[in-house]
């Protein structure tokens, strides 16, 4: 049984069959995904955290030891037991990043876990409560089965100017429906989530600070993604169609360009106590959402910077098929194209290096400058796409396609037109371009804007660590003011 203990990209594939989830795609139900193309490249994706773990080169990386038992694990299931831990992620993102070219979404479920181990510690130490035992046992059964755990954050939120408990709809919100003697019944639904769809298990937090009457939203709990009730539809994506008719013209076939999202639904599903990790304790709803976000916000510069790793690697064989690499002008932009990436890269490295251990013992990143980064990948990322237009041409956007390519009458007039610089195939300089295409397209720049929260949701966090007063006070002081 490949859920027991998933190591292998076949375990994993066999371990998707194995599960019964209820999801749809362009209005159908699919019954397999990991035979569906709109499902298989977001799997392979997800499917290298595995296959690295598996790789000497990538070993330190890939795997870490087990706080719990000291066994070797997938260390998208570990705990960071220290600085060198949380180094070791944002290296790591970067390395997968350089393989996939795209998200490769386990960090999602890993940053939950995170977040869930450190926030059920402090509740329990303030309520007496048992829920940091329940979530240990948890843990170690995800840390054994090497299960993809989705971290379900976002809520649909309806009329964002009401508390959830006002909303017209309560349900826009996922909230407690039941409390039962043997555990909850859970209603609601999580928007955009990434990976969600070749996941095994849901780990869901509330979205935002909850108020005393917003008890029933300030919710964590697990649930298996086949669980009854659960339902998911993935989303449209720029050039999805592609999936179904193309191989070239996909950019990157094998991994997708994004990490592929589900709107994922709670009609009613039943979630027993000891998967239950805070059920009303609304005070400490909102340092989860804190930690959760700040983890994952500290990732952004490692898989994005791997991500424009691959698409500057991309502009330059461009222009060198291209004939232009000797112009100034050229190594200049790949020039800032590196600096942009190293930046958005040495803001997750730092807000790392500055971690500091929670009472729990977990280690956690420093908040203020993993914020920071996220909010440089917002901007960065979309200029080095604006680069990448730039260098490539505009032969981006008007190329003809492979079956024009494959055509008998006209294939060899694209060839012929499509040349660059002798020796070079017309089709690799067609696939290098198409990479670029797909990779500086909007659904895989929307996700640097709004994975990990929205950019407004990072300057809320300068407005509260940013130490105004003392900033005030520094330059008072040297003004000669009282
Ligand atoms: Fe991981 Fe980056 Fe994808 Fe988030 S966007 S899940 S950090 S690869
Ligand atoms: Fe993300």
């Amino acid at each position: 049984m490949a859920l027991e203990r998933i190591e292998t990209k076949e375990d994993y594939l066999d371990s998707l069959r194995q599960q019964k989830r209820e999801i749809y795609y362009l209005g159908e139900k699919v019954e397999d995904i990991t035979s569906h193309p709109a499902f298989i490249p977001h799997i392979n994706a997800a499917a290298k955290t595995y296959q690295m773990a598996l790789d000497p080169e990538f070993e330190d990386l890939a795997t870490a030891v087990s706080h719990l038992d000291g066994r070797r694990i997938s260390r998208f299931t570990h705990i960071h037991q220290s600085v060198d831990d949380l180094i070791k992620k944002v290296q790591l993102l970067r390395a997968i990043a350089h393989e996939t070219g795209s998200c490769f979404q386990r960090c999602v479920g890993w940053d939950a876990l995170n977040a869930t181990f450190m926030t059920t510690y402090d509740i329990d130490a303030e309520y007496g409560t048992d829920y940091h035992q329940r979530f240990l046992a948890y843990l170690e059964m995800i840390q054994h089965s090497n299960r993809m755990v989705v971290g379900a954050m976002t809520d649909p939120k309806g009329d964002r100017g009401q508390a959830p408990s006002r909303q017209a709809d309560p349900d826009l919100f996922t909230r407690i429906a039941q409390r039962r003697e043997d555990g909850i019944v859970i209603r609601g639904a999580k928007a955009h989530q990434t990976g969600a769809a070749n996941s095994h298990e849901i780990l869901i937090m509330p979205t935002q600070f909850m108020r005393e009457a917003d008890e029933d939203f300030a919710l964590v709990c697990a649930v298996p993604i086949d669980a009854p009730g659960v339902i998911q539809i993935f989303g449209r994506q720029t050039n999805d169609q592609r999936k179904l008719s193309c191989q070239m013209d996909q950019g990157n076939r094998d991994f997708g360009l994004v990490g592929g999202e589900t709107l994922l639904i709670f009609d009613d599903v039943f979630v027993p106590w000891e998967r239950v990790f805070m059920a009303g304790e609304h005070r400490f709803s909102g340092i989860l959402v804190e930690r959760f976000a700040t983890l994952h916000r500290q990732n952004y510069g490692g898989c994005k910077g791997g991500v424009s790793d691959v698409l500057i690697g991309a502009c330059a064989l461009a222009c060198e098929m291209q004939g232009t690499t000797r112009a100034s002008h050229i190594k200049d932009k790949l020039a800032e194209m590196m600096h942009l990436a190293e930046t958005i890269y040495s803001g997750s490295v730092s807000c790392s290096a500055l971690g500091a251990k929670t009472a729990s013992g977990a280690y956690y990143p420093d908040p203020l400058l993993a914020n920071c980064t996220k909010q440089n990948v917002t901007r960065n990322v979309y200029e080095i796409a604006r680069l990448a237009h730039d260098v490539a041409g505009g032969i981006l956007a008007t190329m003809p396609s492979e079956q024009d390519l494959a055509h008998p009458r006209i294939g060899d007039y694209v060839r012929k037109y499509m040349a660059g610089v002798e020796g070079v195939s017309a089709e690799n300089r067609m696939r290098v371009l198409r990479l670029i295409e797909n990779m500086t397209g909007g659904t895989a720049l929307v996700e640097s804007m709004h994975g990990a929260g929205s950019p407004q949701t990072q300057k809320v966090m300068y407005q509260r660590l940013g130490k105004l007063d003392m900033k005030k006070k520094l330059a008072a002081k040297l003004a000669g003011i009282d």
